[in-house]
């Protein structure tokens, strides 16, 4: 007969540590809801998190306070999207959109969670 007795748990095991990561879905619900960096469109919105400097490996995706929406053309469905380009690296594609501090657009953007109107006008007045 089961006793109904649960095994004993055996130490708990310091799980694999990983990176710090701010994590925050209500921001990338907002995200989502917001046009296209780069065209403006508001079909496909993708959330794109900006990968810092010359951070390389698995497990080091930016913080959710430091994305930016991009259609999915222009996120990942293009030759020349923010993930896959001929720049050099996703700071000078943003650039060769005329977009040049990517980081502080989505710092903003973050500053202003919440807020749709300001953040449509952060992501409009960045695309002038
Ligand atoms: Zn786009
Ligand atoms: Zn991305």
């Amino acid at each position: 007969m089961n006793s109904g007795i649960r095994p004993c748990p055996k130490g708990v095991k310091p799980g694999r540590i990983k990176p710090k990561r701010l994590k925050d879905p209500a921001h990338l619900m907002l995200i989502r809801q917001l046009p296209c960096l780069v065209c403006g469109t508001t079909h496909g919105i993708e959330v794109h998190h900006l990968l810092r400097g010359t951070v390389r490996g698995w497990g080091l995706k930016a913080k959710d306070s430091e994305v930016l929406p991009l259609c999915f053309i222009h996120h990942t469905q293009s030759d020349d999207c923010a993930h896959d380009n001929k720049c050099g690296g996703e700071t000078e594609w943003f650039k060769s959109k005329g977009i040049i501090n990517p980081l502080y657009i989505a710092r903003k953007l973050y500053e202003n969670t919440g807020d749709y109107g300001k953040m449509l006008s952060i992501i409009n007045t960045a695309r002038e």
